[in-house]
């Protein structure tokens, strides 16, 4: 057999959607036959070094012991059960868990079952509150600024960059948001006030139909792995206080240290009125994110015309994620978090510093366990990969972005073989 019988499937190849990817012309697909700690197993026996923890999820790495046993002692209980009515030991001890990493104003849990559908949550949620609070139907609408994005579901996508994110594709058939520009100001460098003049503009002319602010606090992630000043933050909480407008904060991607902290708000002192995590909840096992708000809104909410939070997924609370998520989440608790993630950083920022200076690099962020380099314009995937799956890392570019965010069990090591060739990828130009 060669090789690429066994890393390409020729049904895959002509039967199953990857995302975005074309049924005509799809980019390769690389077979796994496993995964362990920061090791990808492909078909062929080669092992590739993790850089994406696949996307932001596998944290401590995969297969691994006690995440395992967490979901294998769940399955012997039951795997799931209904939410409506019933409830259970593992949704409620992570509830406990995730409640002690929050700030102390966040009270009420919402179990979701992705990261979409918990943003879809939160806007409802926000909608729900936003009416009951100021008594106007008008308040429905939300803001939030570009190159953003918060998923793949409908008013998800809404929210998302109206240029790099869905909104051609769809047209009229999404709701109209309103879009506020990118903060300029770096997260290290100077702040810069004029990025939040546009806000008070919009607030002033547009509150009465706001019902909420939606951001990814610090990193904008899928939308352009951009890292933004904390006091942005500061100051959209304060402007929406001063217009009754709710601050909804997505962690999906920067929640469970990937930053250097816990969460991003950190980064700002900043707390919003209704955050989303998931992404890292489960440590990459499964589905499974949270929409968790103040006592505030959820009392709103429910003082508001349905009394309820309109939603409930067939899967909400699912043992088995929430047994996983338990464990991932009581393993950071003993590790010191802070110590390992500035570890990452500080090699990140040493080791792709000289990127800076290749051909057709115009920029190299790094931020807690996240290193950038951006090009000048878009990145051949197809072609990237390859060069990768040769030198056994796995990256994936997207858009004018080559981007690593480890497994936080990352050996020094292994980030220098990832920013190694990372580096001399795009000094040999294999990214065209
Ligand atoms: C990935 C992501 C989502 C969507 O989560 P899914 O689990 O893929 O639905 C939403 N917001 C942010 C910031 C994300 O990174």
């Amino acid at each position: 057999m060669t090789m690429d019988n066994i890393l390409f499937d020729s049904f895959d190849h002509d039967h199953l959607w990857h995302p975005y990817t074309s049924a005509i012309d799809p980019l390769p697909t690389y077979k796994v036959a496993g995964a362990r700690g920061n090791r990808i197993i492909l078909a062929d026996g080669r092992e590739l070094v993790d850089g994406m923890s696949s996307w932001w999820c596998a944290v401590h790495g995969y297969n691994h012991p006690e995440l395992n046993a967490a979901a294998a002692a769940q399955i012997e209980k039951m795997s799931h059960v209904m939410f409506g009515g019933l409830t259970h030991d593992p949704a409620i001890e992570l509830g406990k868990l995730l409640l002690e990493m929050c700030p102390a104003e966040m009270n009420n849990i919402f179990f979701a079952d992705s990261g979409s559908v918990s943003v879809e949550v939160a806007l409802k949620v926000a909608i729900q509150a936003a009416v009951s609070r100021s008594g106007s139907h008008e308040k429905t609408n939300f803001a939030t600024i570009r190159s953003g994005y918060h998923g793949d579901t409908w008013n998800a996508m809404s929210v998302c960059d109206p240029v790099t994110g869905m909104h051609g594709a769809f047209g009229p058939a999404l709701p109209r948001r309103y879009f506020l520009p990118q903060p300029a100001s770096r997260f290290d460098g100077e702040w810069n006030p004029a990025d939040i003049a546009p806000l008070r503009d919009l607030l002033e002319k547009h509150s009465d139909e706001i019902a909420a602010l939606i951001l990814e606090p610090i990193v904008q992630g899928a939308g352009g792995m951009w890292f933004y000043h904390p006091e942005y933050l500061r100051q959209a909480r304060s402007l929406c206080d001063e217009f009754g407008v709710y601050l909804i904060f997505d962690e999906i991607a920067t929640g469970f240290w990937r930053t250097g902290r816990c969460f991003a708000l950190e980064h700002a002192g900043v707390v919003p009125d209704i955050m989303t995590v998931g992404k890292a909840l489960t440590g990459g096992y499964m589905t499974m994110a949270a929409v968790i708000t103040t006592r505030e809104v959820a009392e709103t909410l429910s003082r508001g015309e349905a009394g309820v939070l309109m939603h409930g997924p067939t899967f909400m609370a699912n043992p088995l994620a929430c047994a996983v998520a338990c464990a991932s989440l009581k393993l950071m608790r003993k590790q010191d978090m802070a110590a390992n993630i500035a570890r990452i950083e500080s090699r990140l920022k040493r080791l792709l510093e000289p990127a800076r200076e290749l051909p057709g690099v115009t920029d190299v962020r790094c931020l807690g366990a996240i290193g950038v380099v951006e090009v000048e314009g878009a990145v051949d995937v197809g072609v990237f990969q390859k060069e990768c799956v040769r030198r056994g890392v796995w990256i994936r570019p997207f858009g004018r972005n080559i981007y690593v965010m480890p497994p936080y069990i990352t050996p020094d090591e292994d980030l220098e073989t990832l920013c190694r060739e990372m580096t001399d990828i795009i000094r040999q130009g294999k990214w065209k």
